[in-house]
């Protein structure tokens, strides 16, 4: 099963990729896990989306693409798996065809959670909050500052995507404002039917 979750920053495309890379026994692929990792090692690609990274930015197409090229040809992902945070741009979303075409595969379904805009400033926060008293570190970009421009990037770059997932017919829709068990329940009715189709 290959699968991309879509959504705004704060939507919940992190927690319900993990339950379902879980459930699924399929890998989460994350590409800002992975650029925040390489931030942390200080790799050249670290270095050159570091500083985007923190204003909210969107890194150069070229750099995620590359690095999902090479994660999906990882052996833990020849049963499927699923794609949090990519892409992110109708350029990314064509080159993750092409590449998915020359490996003689293709995605299963995309799935994107719809949330308010309102709400999202709030789960970022919340989100920050708790992680400082789990004794962790926030991330660069959970401020507000950052936010509006990764909304801003959202709505400019990302959000086209669902227009384009759906003419290919891959698009469901879930209602991201329910509480997570509810929207995992979405998801797996959404899976179901994927899986019996
Ligand atoms: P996320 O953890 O998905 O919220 O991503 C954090 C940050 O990593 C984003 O705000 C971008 O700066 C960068 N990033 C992650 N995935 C992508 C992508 N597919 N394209 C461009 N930038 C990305």
């Amino acid at each position: 099963m290959r699968l991309i979750l879509l959504g705004p920053p704060g939507a919940g495309k992190g927690t319900q990729s993990q339950i379902i890379a879980e459930k699924c026994g399929i890998p989460q692929l994350s590409t800002g896990d992975m650029l925040r990792a390489a931030v942390k090692a200080g790799s050249p690609v670290g270095l050159k989306a570091k500083e985007i990274m923190a204003a909210g930015g969107l890194v150069p197409d070229e750099v995620v693409v590359g690095i999902i090229a090479e994660r999906i040809s990882e052996p833990d992902c020849v049963r499927g798996f699923i794609l949090d945070g990519f892409p992110r741009t109708l350029p990314q979303a064509a080159a993750l065809d092409a590449l998915l075409k020359s490996k003689s595969l293709k995605m299963d379904c995309v799935i994107e959670l719809k949330v308010d805009d309102a709400i999202l400033a709030s789960r970022i926060e919340t989100r920050a909050r708790e992680t400082l008293a789990a004794g962790g570190t926030v991330r660069a970009d959970d401020n507000a500052e950052a936010l509006k421009t990764r909304l801003m990037a959202y709505y400019r770059e990302t959000a086209p995507l669902t227009g384009y997932y759906f003419a290919h017919g891959l698009l469901k829709t879930v209602d991201g404002m329910a509480p997570i068990g509810e929207v995992t329940g979405q998801i797996d009715d959404v899976l179901g039917l994927v899986q019996a189709g």
